[in-house]
C-alpha cells in the first residue's frame, strides 16, 4: 500500500485536526458543537450516531435521525463531517446524507468479516475512510482492515490509534502502545496516522498530554472528542472536553516544525521510554499496596519487616527472573531496593 491521498485534498497541512462529541445527542447539542468547534478553526466535525457500546440497554446513539443534524452542522459551519459506520447499512445511509466521510470504530476493526462487509460496500465510492486500531494490540490485524479498504480502491485512508483495551489497573481507559503504530508507520510509511487522545485516556485530564506526546511521536494529527456540556454527555463523559479546554488545548500544544526523525534508533528509543513509563506505573501501583499493607499490619499491631515474607519475595523474584533469562543477581539488587522503599513508607506510615 503505497499510494495514499490526504483525506481531504485542501487540507493536507499537519497537523490535522478532528474534534466532535463521542454521540449526536440532539439537534441542539450538535450545533453548538459544530459552531464552537469551527470557531476553533478546526475544519473536521467527528459525532457518533450508532455507537457500539459495551452493556446492553445504554445509549447507542440517535440513529439516521441524528444524519439530518450532521448535514445541517455541515451546512452552517463549513465542516467536514464525519461518523462512524459498522455495516454496509450504515455506510449507504451516511452517503444519502452527503457526510464526508467515516470511521470504522475499534470492535469493527477487530473483526475482518465486518470490516469486508464495509470494505465491499465501499467499492467505487469516493470518500474518506478512518480505520481506527482494533481492540486488541495486533498490528497485523489492523494492517489487515487497513489493506481491505485500500483493496476496494479507497485512496483517502488514515489510521486512528486510540489504545487498546486493557484487564490491568492502568491510568489510562485503553492503553496506549505506542509501538503499535510506530510499527505501523514502519510497515505503510506513507500512510496518515492520527491519534485520539481521548478514547486513550478516559478521563479529560490526561487528554492534554496525551495529546503533546502523540505530536512529539510524530503522529499527523488528532481526533478529539468534544462537547458543549460534557459532564451530561450520552456517553463517554468522563473524557470529552468543552470547546474552551479544547481552544486552550490547541493553543499550548507544542508543534514540530520538521517532521520528529522516526529513524530504527529513535523508534527503539520510543519504545524504551514506553516501556520505562510502564514500569514506573507499575511501581507507584506497588507502592499503593504497600502503603495498604502498612495501614493492615498498623491496626493489627505488626512489626513492618516480615523476615519470612521478605526472603520468600525474593526467592520468588529470582526463580522468575532465570525463568525470563535475566540475571539472578540484577534482579535480586531491584528487589531489595524495591523491599527497602517498601519499607521506609510502611516506617514513615507508623510514625505519622
Ligand atoms: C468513538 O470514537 O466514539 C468510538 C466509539 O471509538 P472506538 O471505536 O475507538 O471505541
Ligand atoms: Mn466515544
Amino acid at each position: 500500500m503505497t499510494e495514499f491521498a490526504p483525506l481531504f485534498a485542501d487540507l493536507s497541512t499537519e497537523p490535522l485536526y478532528i474534534a466532535g462529541p463521542c454521540s449526536a445527542e440532539s439537534s441542539d447539542q450538535v450545533l453548538l458543537a459544530a459552531r464552537d468547534i469551527s470557531a476553533a478553526g478546526i475544519p473536521i466535525f467527528r459525532a457518533g450516531v450508532w455507537k457500539p457500546r459495551t452493556k446492553p440497554g445504554s445509549f447507542e446513539g440517535r440513529g439516521a435521525e441524528a444524519l439530518e443534524w450532521l448535514r445541517e452542522a455541515k451546512q452552517r459551519y463549513n465542516l467536514r463531517v464525519i461518523t462512524e459506520v459498522a455495516t454496509p447499512e450504515h455506510l449507504e445511509e451516511v452517503l444519502k446524507y452527503g457526510l464526508d466521510g467515516v470511521w470504522i470504530g475499534a470492535r469493527t476493526t477487530t473483526n475482518p468479516f465486518a470490516t469486508q462487509q464495509i470494505a465491499d460496500a465501499l467499492r467505487g465510492v469516493d470518500t474518506a475512510v478512518i480505520v481506527k486500531n482494533p481492540v486488541i494490540p495486533d498490528v497485523d490485524l489492523w494492517i489487515g482492515a487497513i489493506e481491505r479498504i485500500y483493496n476496494s480502491g479507497v485512496r483517502r485512508l488514515a489510521a486512528v490509534h486510540r489504545g487498546f483495551g486493557t484487564q490491568q489497573t492502568s491510568p489510562y481507559r485503553n492503553a496506549p502502545h505506542w509501538s503499535v503504530p510506530i510499527e505501523l508507520h514502519r510497515r505503510v510509511p506513507e500512510l496518515c496516522i492520527l491519534c485520539d487522545p481521548s478514547h486513550i485516556g478516559g478521563r479529560r485530564e490526561l487528554v492534554a498530554q496525551l495529546s503533546q506526546q502523540a505530536l512529539d511521536i510524530g503522529f499527523n494529527g488528532l481526533m478529539i472528542e468534544c462537547h458543549p456540556t460534557p459532564d451530561v454527555a450520552l456517553s463517554d463523559a468522563m473524557q470529552q472536553i468543552t470547546p474552551d479546554a479544547l481552544r486552550e488545548l490547541l493553543q499550548r500544544l507544542k508543534l514540530h516544525r520538521t517532521p520528529v526523525s522516526r529513524d530504527a534508533l529513535s523508534e527503539y528509543r520510543l519504545h524504551i521510554d514506553t516501556i520505562d513509563s510502564r514500569i514506573i506505573e507499575l511501581l507507584a501501583e506497588r507502592m499503593n499496596i504497600v502503603r495498604a499493607i502498612g495501614e493492615y499490619k498498623q491496626a493489627h499491631g505488626m512489626a513492618v519487616v516480615q523476615q519470612d515474607r521478605y526472603n520468600e519475595l525474593l526467592l520468588a523474584a529470582e526463580a522468575r527472573a532465570e525463568a525470563s533469562n535475566l540475571p539472578s543477581k540484577f534482579v535480586h539488587q531491584i528487589f531489595r531496593a524495591i523491599h527497602e522503599e517498601s519499607v521506609r513508607q510502611q516506617i514513615e506510615l507508623q510514625q505519622e
